[in-house]
C-alpha cells in the first residue's frame, strides 16, 4: 500500500512537470560528484558562461550568437537551498580563492531566451540541482536489505586496500555480537567508528570512492541525526535478528534510513532530473595508486546502477521522467599538460565502458569529458639541461608542502605526470601514473593552484573565465534544446 501511495506521489509529480513543461521548456540538470570532485565551481562557471560566455566555439547555439541572454530566476522549490552563484563567483573572482565545497542539495533557476537556428525566439528554463554524489551512490541500496549491505560493506572493509583504515572499526565490531541486547551506547559508538573509517578512506592519499552509506560522510541537514547511529554488523549468514538484540536495531534503522533519508531524495528530487552530469576527480584517483582506480571503478557500477532505480514498476514507467542524457566529466584537467587531457578522457570513457558493460545499461545516451571548469594554469615550455619539456604554470595555494613552500602570490612551474597512451597500462598495478613534480623531481602529486586572473569590463564585471572544453560539456548537455 505504501509504494503505491509512493508511486502515485512520483506520479502526481511528473504530471505536473510534464504540464508545467508544455506551457514553459524546461531541462533539470543534475550535478553530482563525491566531495572535492569540482561540482561547486563547475556549478558556479556553467553559469557564468550561460550568463557572459564568450570563447565557447564547440557549444554552438553561443558559438553561432544564438543565446541572447541568460537571467537567474526564483526557483521553483521553496523547500531546497538557492545555489550561492554571486558569492561563490566573487570568491572565485575579487580573491582569487576556491569557492566553499557542496555539503548538501542546492538549487538555481537559469532562463535562457535563445534564437532557434531555424529563426523565431524561444525560451528554455533551466532548473540547476547541485547536490553531493555520496547521495547519489545510496540509492542501490534501496533494493538492499540489511544483512546485503552488512555483508557488502564487511568484505570492503576488509579488503586489503582497506583493512588497515578499517582496524579500528573492525576491532569494535569484534566484541558486538549481533544478539546481544540493543544498546544505544553501543549503537552509536560503532556507527561513529564506522563514520571514521569511511571519512579515513576518503582523504587525498587514499581516494576511495565507494562508501556508502552517504550521509555518513554528507549529512547535509541530517548532522548528529539518530539516522545515522548504525553501522554493519558481522551476521551469520541467513540469521534472523532476534527481537530485542543489536542486530533488530541496526536493521531498523538501515531500514529507516533507507525509508526516510533515501527514498525522499529519490522522489522529491533524483527522479525529477533529466539529465545529469557526474564530475569525477580521476586524477586523484590516478595519484593515489591502482586501488583508488579499482575502487572508483566499483563506483561507477553504483551510479550506472542509481540510473536505473525506480524502473522497475508499470506506474513509474509510465510516468516517470527519463534521464536521457548522462555525461562523466573528469575534473581538473588543467593539472596536465594539452597532450594528455585526451589521455585522460580514454581513461575516463575505458572505466564507464567496463562498468557499462558489467551493468544491463541505463537508457540514456552518455558521453565522456575530460575539463577544467576553471583553468588554473597555463602552460610553457621549460629548460632542463639539453631536453626541453613540457610544463604547467599556475599559483600554488599558500602553505602546502611545508609552511613556507609556497607564498600563495609567486607562480611556479611543474611537470605534468605523463599519462599512458594506452589506457590499459593504468590497469596494471604495477604501473603506477605519477603525477606533478618540480624540476628536482620531488612529489607535488596534490599541489592545489589558486584560481586565475580574470580580466574585467569597463563596469568591473567579470569577463569569461578560462577553462578546458567546458563547452563542449555545454554541448553535450544543452544544445540539443536550443537547437
Ligand atoms: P565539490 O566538493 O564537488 O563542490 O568540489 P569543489 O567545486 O568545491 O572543488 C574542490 C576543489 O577542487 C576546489 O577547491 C579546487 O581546489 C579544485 N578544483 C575544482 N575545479 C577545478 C578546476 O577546474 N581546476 C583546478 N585547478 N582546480 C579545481
Amino acid at each position: 500500500y505504501e509504494s503505491l501511495v509512493e508511486e502515485a506521489r512520483l506520479a502526481a509529480f511528473t504530471l505536473l512537470d510534464r504540464a508545467e513543461e508544455l506551457t514553459n521548456p524546461t531541462l533539470r540538470l543534475g550535478i553530482t560528484g563525491l566531495s572535492r570532485a569540482g561540482k561547486t565551481v563547475f556549478t558556479t562557471a556553467l553559469i557564468h558562461a550561460l550568463m557572459r560566455g564568450e570563447r565557447m566555439p564547440v557549444f554552438r547555439a553561443m558559438h553561432e550568437g544564438r543565446i541572447a541572454r541568460a537571467n537567474l530566476e526564483p526557483q521553483p522549490d521553496d523547500a531546497v537551498p538557492r545555489f550561492d552563484y554571486e558569492g561563490h563567483l566573487a570568491t572565485l573572482v575579487d580573491e582569487r580563492r576556491w569557492p566553499e565545497s557542496t555539503r548538501r542539495i542546492s538549487e538555481l533557476r537559469l532562463v535562457i531566451d535563445y534564437a532557434p537556428a531555424r529563426g523565431g525566439r524561444r525560451s528554455l528554463t533551466l532548473d540547476i540541482v547541485d547536490y553531493p554524489g555520496e547521495w547519489l551512490l545510496d540509492l542501490p541500496l534501496l533494493h538492499q536489505s540489511y544483512a546485503d549491505f552488512a555483508a557488502q560493506s564487511l568484505s570492503l572493509a576488509r579488503a586489503p586496500a582497506r583493512a588497515a583504515l578499517a582496524a579500528p572499526f573492525l576491532g569494535g565490531l569484534a566484541a558486538a555480537s549481533p544478539e546481544v541486547p540493543a544498546d544505544e551506547a553501543q549503537a552509536r559508538q560503532l556507527a561513529a567508528l564506522f563514520t571514521d573509517y569511511l571519512a579515513a578512506c576518503r582523504t587525498e592519499s587514499v581516494s576511495m570512492s565507494l562508501l556508502p552509506p552517504g550521509r555518513f560522510l554528507m549529512p547535509g541537514d541530517l548532522e548528529g541525526s539518530p539516522a545515522l547511529t548504525f553501522a554493519p554488523l558481522d551476521l551469520p549468514s541467513g540469521a534472523e535478528a532476534a527481537p530485542g538484540s543489536l542486530h533488530a536495531m541496526m536493521e531498523r534503522r538501515f531500514e529507516a534510513y533507507k525509508e526516510r533519508v533515501v527514498r525522499p531524495f529519490f522522489r522529491d528530487h533524483f527522479a525529477r532530473l533529466d539529465r545529469q552530469i557526474v564530475l569525477i576527480d580521476v586524477l586523484a584517483a590516478l595519484n593515489a595508486g591502482p586501488a583508488a582506480l579499482a575502487d572508483l571503478e566499483a563506483a561507477l557500477d553504483g551510479i550506472l546502477a542509481a540510473f536505473r532505480t525506480g524502473r522497475d514498476s508499470w506506474l513509474t514507467a509510465l510516468f516517470r521522467h527519463r534521464i536521457d542524457k548522462v555525461l562523466f566529466a573528469a575534473t581538473k584537467a588543467d593539472h596536465l599538460h594539452h597532450a594528455s587531457h585526451d589521455r585522460l578522457e580514454a581513461i575516463l570513457r575505458r572505466l564507464v565502458e567496463r562498468a557499462l558493460a558489467r551493468t544491463e545499461g541505463t537508457g540514456a545516451e552518455i558521453d565522456v569529458v575530460a575539463l577544467a571548469a576553471v583553468r588554473a594554469t597555463r602552460e610553457a615550455s621549460v629548460k632542463r639541461g639539453r631536453a626541453t619539456l613540457p610544463a604547467i604554470i599556475g599559483v600554488p595555494e599558500a602553505g602546502q608542502h611545508g609552511a613556507d613552500a609556497f607564498d600563495g602570490l609567486a607562480e611556479a612551474a611543474v611537470f605534468p605526470g605523463d599519462l599512458p597512451e594506452n589506457p590499459a597500462a593504468l590497469f596494471d598495478p604495477s604501473l603506477g601514473f605519477r603525477g606533478l613534480a618540480d624540476a628536482e623531481g620531488g612529489d607535488f602529486r596534490f599541489l592545489r593552484f589558486r584560481p586565475p586572473p580574470v580580466t574585467r569590463n569597463a563596469e568591473g564585471r567579470a569577463l569569461a573565465l578560462p577553462h578546458i572544453r567546458l563547452d563542449r560539456a555545454l554541448d553535450f548537455l544543452l544544445g540539443d534544446r536550443l537547437r
